[in-house]
């Protein structure tokens, strides 16, 4: 049955499994899995115990986001060890599913409110893609069945709180379900009146009122809230078909970049908006949240800029925020991070003096639950598919794309060292020849791209910030490759500091570290991580010609190229120590006005993938000249 009610989206995300993670992307993806990701439901007892598969711990929001990120995770790495968790899991909640059609607990002691569609509103996520990646057809009728409960419940008591805030993932579990059960029409009733009980981002955007930074608690200025609204004006834009809900997503991107973001792409909240200064920190659920909705947003709209945005955050912000070995996370990152220990003098809006340590369950849990879903959800959106069959290249990263095109099954190879490095070979094969457009995303900052197509001469692509289109007969195998120019870049931000870039990673000074285990068992402890070399360097450097004055060097790709030691490229450049700028409230203190001045001798700094660093500058003031 079509229907027009729905705007159709831009993309179609391909279902979990048909992309394979290859290389670094495979090996990160196993180093969570053998890290807390694969093991947490065996010790802590909000997963272990959770209410949600009848035990006596929280049954509320941390079951469902372990499972959010586990489920991607065990179809990605094809596991059978964790698809077995995922199958125990699932099939507890479907087989408690209550008379009236509700999901799970219908309120858990501490947290939320009887009948509070946040926590399933987590669980379906999980259970959306585990339908895609197993076609269990017990998941459909599931879904109808307490959204139908749903539509009761919500004609009496409204929406509230974090469901009322996160309002917009719930809306599209059901775009999922209609799509697949168009007959439903009462599904799209249900979503229309979840949209009138939402929080408006829209109109929170359009007359922003959160521009400093917050000091007081609010649901409105929350960091994790916020992310998750950046797909709100996409969601409701399915229902409305207005251009307005389109345009508004560049309008939140706008606001937050200008008045809280960092440079990696994201803004703060720790855990409230906190400003530009990259002392505050920005919480780890925030991160993995702005990823999903630009994954979302994506699939709707197709547009190059949310991947730019993408890759910047998956290469930056999302891997830095963990111990290389992925036992133990951060509830807050920061930009310019040189101290990492328990301190009741800090400078957080809101959170507590563990909020920077690398641990179990760091100021709160929720992180620790949360963490899951960055890396397997990003590699599940590397490609997506165009309504006429066309794939895309929306990220680059090792792997294989497996789908098929009029029933003809094709694949893409993708082999590359992609972040850290310029070139990407793809090997595109068709079981038999068939017509199709691919679309190979040119990064926004690669000012000149070549494509060798086969054998025949590069091809110059002059067309940064788009897709290019190779509408083409594929047949058997055809070898394409992709050299992007990464030449070294510079932004100018707080304070009029500076930031070094070179093709999608952000580069921040390598500090030495000593790991201080101080409570908690082994692997998953928790540690405190004290700076061994100076951080307080001012860097001599011409921000308009970056490259006079920095040596790029490649290193090996090595099993954890996210560490300090496994940094596969590093940036050379000269500083001198900056003696006014020192520790305050256990942070990097104000950065000083630029441009400084300094005494001290000239020395070579080390600079690394501020993905690599677990302590490290990367706002740094600017030498005068
Ligand atoms: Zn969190």
């Amino acid at each position: 049955m079509e229907t027009n009610r729905l705007a159709k989206k831009a993309l179609e995300p391909l279902a979990l499994g048909h992309i394979r993670p290859r290389g670094w992307l495979l090996n990160q993806l196993q180093i969570q899995a053998a890290g807390l990701s694969g093991h947490l439901d065996e010790f802590w007892p909000d997963v272990a115990e959770s209410g949600w598969i009848g035990g006596t711990a929280e049954g509320w929001e941390r079951g469902p986001y372990w499972l959010d990120g586990i489920v991607p995770l065990a179809y990605l790495l094809d596991d059978g060890g964790l698809k077995a968790k995922v199958h125990q899991w699932i099939d507890f909640i479907l087989d408690h599913q209550q008379a009236d059609g509700w999901l799970g607990p219908v309120r858990d002691q501490k947290y939320g409110y009887e009948h509070d569609p946040w926590p399933v509103t987590v669980f379906l996520k999980a259970m959306t893609q585990y339908q895609e990646a197993t076609g269990d057809s017990r998941v459909l009728p599931a879904l109808k069945r307490f959204f139908s409960r749903l539509r009761d419940i919500l004609a009496t008591r409204a929406l509230t709180s974090w469901a009322q805030m996160r309002s917009s993932d719930l809306m599209l579990s059901i775009y999922w379900l209609y799509e697949r059960a168009p007959e439903e029409d009462w599904l799209l009733d249900l979503a229309q009146t979840i949209q009138q009980q939402s929080y408006n981002w829209l109109e929170h955007f359009e007359h922003f009122q959160y521009k400093e930074r917050q000091t007081t608690w609010q649901h409105e200025s929350h960091v994790v809230n916020t992310s998750m609204a950046i797909k709100q004006p996409g969601v409701w834009y399915r229902l409305s078909h207005n251009e307005q809900h389109r345009q508004a997503v560049s309008t939140i991107l706008d606001m937050l970049d200008t008045y809280h973001g960092q440079a990696t792409g994201v803004f703060s909240g720790d855990e409230n908006l906190a400003g530009r200064n990259p002392s505050q920190g920005t919480e780890l659920c925030a991160v993995m949240e702005y990823l999903y909705s630009l994954e979302v947003l994506l699939a709707l709209f197709g547009e190059a800029h949310l991947a730019d945005r993408l890759e910047r955050i998956a290469f930056n912000a999302l891997p830095a925020p963990f111990k290389p070995d992925m036992w133990a996370h951060q509830y807050d990152q920061q930009v310019n991070q040189v101290l990492c220990v328990v301190a009741e003098d800090h400078l957080y809006t809101t959170n507590g003096p563990d909020a920077n340590l690398f641990g179990l369950e760091p100021n709160f849990g929720c992180c620790t639950a949360n963490m899951h879903q960055g890396w397997p959800k990003f590699a599940a959106h590397l490609w997506m598919q165009t309504p006429d069959g066309g794939l895309v290249a929306l990220s680059y990263a090792p792997c294989l794309v497996k789908t098929s095109v009029s029933d003809i099954p094709v694949s893409v190879e993708v082999n590359t060292d992609y972040p850290f490095r310029e070139t990407v070979k793809l090997l595109v094969s068709a079981e038999h020849a068939v017509r199709f457009s691919l679309y190979l995303r040119i990064p926004q900052w690669s000012q000149e791209t070549t494509l060798v197509i086969g054998d025949r001469p590069g091809e110059r692509i002059q067309q940064p910030g788009t897709f290019y289109r190779l509408d083409h007969l594929w047949q058997e195998s055809t070898t394409l490759s992709l050299h992007f120019s990464m030449p070294i870049r510079t932004q100018t931000r707080y304070h009029n500091s500076v930031v070094l870039e070179r093709g999608p990673l952000v580069y921040a000074l390598k500090v030495e570290e000593e790991w201080r285990h101080i409570r908690g068992e082994l692997p998953h402890a928790d540690w405190e991580v004290h700076p061994k070399s100076p951080w307080n360097y001012a860097l001599e450097v011409d921000p308009t010609h970056p490259e006079a004055s920095c040596r790029v060097e490649d290193h090996p790709l090595g099993v954890t190229p996210f560490s300090p030691e496994g940094a596969p490229v590093s940036i050379h450049v000269q500083g001198r120590l900056l003696p006014i700028w020192t520790l305050e409230h256990n942070a990097a203190g104000p950065l000083p006005m630029s441009p400084v001045a300094s005494t001290h001798p000239l020395e070579e700094l080390t600079l690394i993938p501020y993905g690599c660093t677990n302590l490290r500058i990367t706002e740094f003031p600017v030498l005068e000249r």
